[in-house]
């Protein structure tokens, strides 16, 4: 790590904070960067497997009990014909996501400002859906999202209610005193629609990126990680652990690597071997949202959503997948 003397991080979400905690951890010197002020949040319903974040807590030296706060007793999936079909969890739970975010930096440099510039040795662009350092991407595919912050619910039932024809869903995370009531479609109407009549305390919008971009990962000095570069379920929407894990994959190149070109190669292929069912998973949304549902391709493609809900912390058959999302 000779020649990388200090990495500058713009973004501290997930991706941005963890790989700051590790790369300082190591000894490695970095800066980040997130004009957002102290208490504001940014929109994610908080949902993860809390089997896999306590991986990421334990190497962030993190204590993860202090962050988990509702782990689901049922999982519900509802098809858009209404129909309800029950999955069992194995490790669905809500954190306290903003608490985690602030004890990740707690300590370390943090401006509350742009990264301005392209100086420092190495910059990574952790800005998720803006990909503010790398720039946009022609074919990029993002939906809107409109999140209601609503009254908590008495069960631990996390609901997932998907529109037809792969255009997104309406979902119910309850958390330790409220719960997060939301929904995801490119038809914004669809999504209000949805919503109405759910009380809320607050409102919080923005678009989320289903496309993984794995060929446009780097632009000169500046490596993108977490969302900027597509690391979120095509199917689920999922991308708090899918992005903590490609920011140690990252982390773990950049202690044995410093050259930019080097690094680059390395981590793609790593991103395409670790994510291999996004690619599919991509495909699998991209046919039966244009109506090409019985191919073989969609068939080959349960098994990766299989897994995928498995990562997400649902245990799910092949059966009760057809019945839910087709
Ligand atoms: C409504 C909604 C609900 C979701 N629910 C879930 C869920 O329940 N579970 C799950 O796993 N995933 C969920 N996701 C997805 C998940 O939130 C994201 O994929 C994940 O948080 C991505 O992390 P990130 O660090 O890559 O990006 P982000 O968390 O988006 O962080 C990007 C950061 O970059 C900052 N930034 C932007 N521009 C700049 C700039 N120019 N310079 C410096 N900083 C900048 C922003 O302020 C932000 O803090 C949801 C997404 C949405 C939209």
């Amino acid at each position: 790590m000779d020649c990388l003397r200090l990495i500058r991080i713009a973004g501290l979400g997930v991706s941005g904070s963890y790989l700051m905690n590790r790369l300082s951890q190591e000894g490695i010197e970095c800066e980040g960067y997130d004009p957002k002020p102290p208490g504001f949040v940014v929109p994610c319903g908080y949902a993860l497997n809390s089997r896999l974040f306590f991986r990421f807590c334990e190497m962030a030296s993190l204590d993860s009990e202090k962050y988990i706060q509702v782990i689901a007793d049922d999982v519900v999936f509802r098809n858009s014909a209404g129909k309800a079909v029950h999955f069992s969890p194995a490790g669905l739970a809500t954190i306290d996501k903003n608490s985690f975010l602030a004890d990740l930096v707690s300590g370390l440099k943090v401006k509350h400002t742009l990264l301005t510039g392209k100086d420092g040795d190495l910059i990574i662009d952790a800005t998720g859906i803006s990909r503010s350092v790398l720039g946009p991407v022609v074919d990029d595919f993002t939906m809107r999202t409109l999140e209601y912050v609503s009254d908590p619910t008495e069960e631990s039932t996390f609901t997932f209610s998907f529109f037809p024809s792969g255009s997104g869903y309406h979902w119910i995370f309850p958390l330790s005193s409220y719960s997060h009531v939301g929904a995801g479609s490119d038809d914004l109407d669809t999504v209000r629609e949805s919503l109405e009549g759910t009380p809320h305390s607050r409102i919080l919008s923005r678009n989320i990126r289903l496309k993984p971009l794995f060929d446009d990962i780097s632009s000169g000095r500046a490596i993108g990680v977490g969302e900027a570069i597509g690391t979120v379920s095509p199917i689920t929407g999922e991308g708090i652990v899918p992005s903590l894990e490609c920011a140690e994959i990252l982390f773990q190149i950049l202690k044995e690597k410093d050259e930019p070109e080097a690094i680059v190669r390395e981590y793609r292929e790593q991103l395409k071997s670790s994510y291999s069912r996004y690619i599919r998973l991509f495909d699998l949304l991209m046919n039966v949202r244009t109506g090409k549902l019985l191919s073989l391709k969609n068939i080959g493609a349960l098994s990766p959503a299989r897994e995928d809900l498995r990562y997400f912390g649902i245990e799910a058959s092949l059966t009760k997948i057809i019945a839910a999302l087709l």
